[in-house]
């Protein structure tokens, strides 16, 4: 794994929340996106050299839907960049961590992601994703 790619947040209302963000780092998001697969809508902030991934539940069974019924909003989940997802998850396995999808699929923003169960992870999602070239 090479470095946090982004940290991601879950929110109730995009719009307002990315008014927020804006307010806090001084620029509006570079992109909105939504993933339908994954019931999410997605903006993406960078400041400085730093990610993040502000996230609202397109459905009720949306697990950003899930967790902010859970938890409220919050950070969701801490994304890290890795060179080779295939690899990864592999090595991951081996170490005795439980993988959400041992096969990557396609998030936001031009990458290809899996996930970690949280439980394996003191309660932290782990994201990996890599680029799509
Ligand atoms: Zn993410």
């Amino acid at each position: 794994m090479r470095k946090i790619e982004h940290v991601g947040i879950a929110v109730k209302n995009l719009k307002t929340s990315n008014l927020l963000f804006e307010k806090l780092f001084g620029n509006p998001p570079y992109k909105e996106e939504e993933v339908a697969s994954e019931g999410v809508k997605t903006s993406f902030f960078m400041n400085g050299p730093n990610k993040i991934e502000l996230l609202e539940a397109t459905n009720e069974n949306s697990p950003i839907a899930k967790f902010i019924e859970k938890k409220g909003e919050g950070i969701h989940h801490i994304a890290f960049d890795v060179e080779d997802i295939i690899l990864e998850i592999e090595r991951l396995k081996k170490e005795g961590f439980t993988i959400l999808n041992e096969i990557p699929k396609k998030g936001a923003d031009n990458k290809l992601v899996a996930f970690l169960h949280p439980k394996g992870t003191n309660g932290v999602l782990i994201e990996l994703c890599q680029e799509i070239q």
